[in-house]
């Protein structure tokens, strides 16, 4: 395995690569710190093609600027280890000078790919703005740099899944966009590399997100099909547990609208802060999970 910083050694390993073993490449977009989230896109991206490609880039364009960009985990060796366990063919671990270019540093502008104002101007959306601007800008990216066939993105990030199979279909990008299922902890926690953050106290709080969104769940399940009333159950009892919710919604999986009445397989959303008192300051952790119904 190698671990490529460069665009341009990046292009010349993958076309090397290609005449070896002919076939396709798969990319599987990721910011590090990586978890058995990230590792179940790699192992499925390992069994579906002959090349494969991890990125690891904390994009500086998709953070706000009060957000978490500077003190994201940043866990490079570590990574490398379980990209090259799982069998992939590179790691890409480009520096922000590698992707963007000095008028960027100078202007803090780059050209962007902004999907439509309704589909981002929601949910993760509403209390990001530009996010998904930036999301869909260092993916586009990627895939032009790659050239790759196939793509991973995890439904823990679901509305993400969407914007980019959006984005593929609006820009007539010729990937196949995989969507994986949600790894969590064996408690429900959904993995995330902003778990690294909490505490063992505000970990315990977090458990409530997963927790609502099943407790909501098993009321569909038993005939309660008002969203309202599903809405209204996760939230109490993630407020109990002292959680700042930013949204709960339900939405029909196919078009991301809110649904009054949903039916099986509609979708979910918690996004919401959990505080930790690390003893110094107190910070709050932003955290997002979903189920289907
Ligand atoms: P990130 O490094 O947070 O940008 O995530 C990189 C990719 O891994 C995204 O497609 C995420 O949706 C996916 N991912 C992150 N956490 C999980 C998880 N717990 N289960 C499945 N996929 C995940």
């Amino acid at each position: 395995m190698k671990i490529i910083n460069s665009v341009e050694d990046l292009r010349k390993e993958i076309r090397t690569l290609k005449t070896q073993k002919q076939g396709t490449v798969g990319l599987v977009p990721t910011m590090g710190a990586l978890h058995n989230g990230h590792l179940s896109l790699i192992e499925k991206c390992r069994k579906e093609n002959e090349i494969v490609v991890v990125s690891i880039f904390v994009n500086p364009t998709q953070f706000g600027p009060n957000e978490d960009y500077d003190k994201y985990p940043r866990t490079l060796e570590a990574d490398a280890k379980i990209c090259k366990e799982a069998g992939a063919d590179i790691v890409f671990a480009p520096s922000p000078r590698d992707i963007y270019d000095e008028y960027y540093f100078k202007n803090k502008e780059t050209t962007l790919v902004c999907p439509p104002y309704d589909v981002v101007n929601k949910l993760c959306g509403k209390s990001r703005p530009g996010h998904f601007d930036g999301v869909c800008t260092i993916v586009s990216k990627l895939f032009n740099i790659t050239k790759c066939d196939k793509a991973y993105f995890g439904k823990k990030d679901y509305q993400q899944l969407f914007i980019i199979k959006k984005m593929v279909c609006d820009l007539n990008f010729d990937i196949e966009i995989i969507g994986c299922p949600i790894v969590r902890e064996t408690d429900g926690l959904a993995m995330s590399s902003r778990n690294t953050y909490l505490t063992p106290d505000a970990r315990k709080k977090a458990l409530s997100i997963s927790a609502a969104l099943h407790r909501a769940k098993e009321l569909y399940k038993k005939g309660v099909n008002e969203a309202q009333t599903l809405i209204d159950t996760a939230l109490a009892y993630m407020e109990n547990q002292g959680l700042n919710v930013e949204y709960t919604e339900v939405v029909d999986i196919d078009t991301f609208e809110k649904t009054d009445k949903p039916k099986t397989g509609a979708l979910m959303l918690i996004a919401a802060r959990v505080s930790v008192d690390t003893g110094e300051d107190i910070d709050s952790v932003r955290l997002i999970d979903n189920i289907e119904l």
